[in-house]
C-alpha cells in the first residue's frame, strides 16, 4: 500500500525517546528548551513550542487579544483546526474564498468581509505555498489587523529569500505525525514580538507567570501569580526529543518532498483532465500534493479504484463554510467549484519515484477512461 502520508522515523528518534525515558523527566524541560533553540536558529527568530498546531493558533490569537465579539478572516478551504482555534477564543471565524491557482487566501475577497469587529487575518499556506502573502500583509497594514499565519503546511518554504516563519507578524507551525517534520504531536509559534512571546510562554503553562524559566532549570513554581486565562498546552520532553532529530533530518525530507512534487508536475502537466497547483518547488516544501479532476469521472470511484490498486488518496479539504457550526450563506465561487474536484495524491519522503510513476499512470487511466453509468 502506498500511504497518502506518514511519519518517517529512524533509529535516531527512537534512541532519543529512550534517552528521555531513561532520565525519567518526561514533562517540559531541557529537551523542549533545546528544540526551541534549534527552531530559533532555523527561523532566525524566537519560537515557543506547544502541544499541537491548533494550540499554537489558539494561543497566538489569544495573545493578540482576540476574543468574544471579534472576527477573524480565514480561508474556508483549510483544515478544521484553523476554524476551531478561532472559535475556541470566542471569536467568529469569517470564511473567505481562495485564489484559483494556489488555493491560498484571496485578499480581495477578504477585504470585502472586513468590519469594525475584524481583529486579525489567518492566511493558510495551503500545500506549502504562500501566494498572495504580500498583498495580505498590505491589507493588514491598511486596516490595522494582526496576521496569524497558519503555516502548518509550509515548514521550510522560502519566500523572497526568507523562510516562512522568518518574517511576518505571528507564524504558527504544526509538528503532528504527518507534517514536514514531526515531534509526535506538537507545534510552535514564531514571532519577533516579545510581548506576544511572553504571553504564550505563560499561557501554555496554565498562565503561571515565568514558569517556563523555572522548568528549563529543572524547577517548579510553588508561589506565583496568574493574570490571564491559561491552558495545559506545553510540549513534553518526549515530543521535543523526536523534534530535535527531525529538525536535523529536515534538509533530506525537504529535498525528497520537492523532488517528488516536481516529478508529479512533470508527469501530469500535459493531462487536460488533471490540474495541479501553480507552485515553484525550488522554494516551496510541499506538505501535500493535491490535484483537481476536471473530467466527469466521479471522484469517489477514482478513490475506490486507486485504493484497490494499492494507492491511498485524500481530500484537502471539505470547505468549512459547509459545516453546520461554521455555516455561511455567502458564495465562495472558487472554493465551491474546486472542492468537489480536489484529490490529494501520496506525498512523504518514503514515496519512491517509481511509486509516483505508478500513481500517475493509474490516475491518468482512470480520469480519461470511459464515463461510468450513474
Ligand atoms: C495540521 C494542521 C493544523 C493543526 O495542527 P495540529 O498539530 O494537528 O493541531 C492547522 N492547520 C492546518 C492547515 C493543518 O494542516
Amino acid at each position: 500500500m502506498i500511504r497518502l502520508s506518514k511519519s518517517c522515523l529512524s533509529s535516531e528518534e527512537k534512541d532519543a525517546v529512550l534517552g528521555v525515558l531513561d532520565r525519567e523527566f518526561l514533562g517540559m524541560g531541557m529537551e523542549v528548551q533545546s528544540f526551541e533553540n534549534g527552531l530559533a536558529d532555523f527561523f532566525d527568530r524566537p519560537a515557543v513550542c506547544v502541544v499541537n498546531g491548533t494550540a499554537a493558533l489558539q494561543l497566538a490569537l489569544q495573545a493578540v487579544g482576540v476574543g468574544p465579539g471579534d472576527e477573524v478572516l480565514v480561508p474556508s478551504l483549510t483544515y478544521l483546526a484553523s476554524f476551531q482555534a478561532i472559535s475556541a477564543t470566542g471569536a467568529k471565524a469569517v470564511a473567505c474564498d481562495v485564489l484559483a491557482g494556489s488555493l491560498t487566501l484571496d485578499s480581495n475577497d477578504a477585504e470585502k468581509l472586513i468590519t469594525s469587529r475584524t481583529k486579525a487575518i489567518m492566511p493558510v499556506h495551503y500545500a506549502g505555498g504562500v501566494t498572495g502573502i504580500d498583498a495580505l500583509y498590505k491589507l493588514a497594514l491598511k486596516y490595522g489587523l494582526r496576521v496569524i499565519e497558519d503555516a502548518a503546511h509550509a515548514f521550510g518554504t522560502i519566500h523572497n529569500g526568507r523562510k516562512v516563519g522568518g518574517f511576518g507578524d505571528i507564524v504558527c507551525f504544526s509538528f503532528d505525525g504527518i507534517k514536514n517534520i514531526t515531534s509526535g504531536e506538537g507545534g510552535c509559534v514564531v514571532t519577533n514580538d516579545t510581548v506576544i512571546l511572553e504571553k504564550i510562554r505563560d499561557a501554555r503553562l496554565l498562565g503561571v507567570e515565568k514558569d517556563t524559566d523555572k522548568r528549563y532549570s529543572g524547577q517548579r513554581s510553588w508561589q506565583f501569580d496568574v493574570s490571564a486565562q491559561g491552558w495545559r498546552y506545553h510540549m513534553s520532553n518526549i515530543m521535543a526529543a523526536i523534534g530535535i532529530v527531525q529538525l536535523k533530518r529536515f534538509p533530506d525530507f525537504a529535498l525528497a518532498r520537492q523532488k517528488l512534487a516536481s516529478l508529479y508536475d512533470q508527469l501530469l502537466v500535459d493531462e487536460l483532465n488533471i490540474s495541479a497547483l501553480v507552485q515553484d518547488y525550488n522554494y516551496v516544501v510541499p506538505h501535500i500534493y493535491p490535484i483537481q479532476i476536471l473530467s466527469k469521472k466521479p471522484r469517489k470511484l477514482i478513490q475506490d479504484t486507486m485504493l484497490e490498486k494499492g494507492i491511498q488518496t485524500g481530500i484537502h479539504y471539505q470547505p468549512n463554510h459547509q459545516l453546520s457550526y461554521y455555516k455561511s450563506n455567502r458564495e465562495f465561487p472558487v472554493t465551491d467549484s474546486v472542492a468537489q474536484r480536489l484529490l490529494t495524491l501520496p506525498l512523504h519522503p518514503d514515496v519512491s519515484e517509481e511509486d509516483v510513476r505508478y500513481i500517475c499512470a493509474t490516475l491518468i487511466d482512470l480520469v480519461n477512461g470511459p464515463p461510468v453509468a450513474a
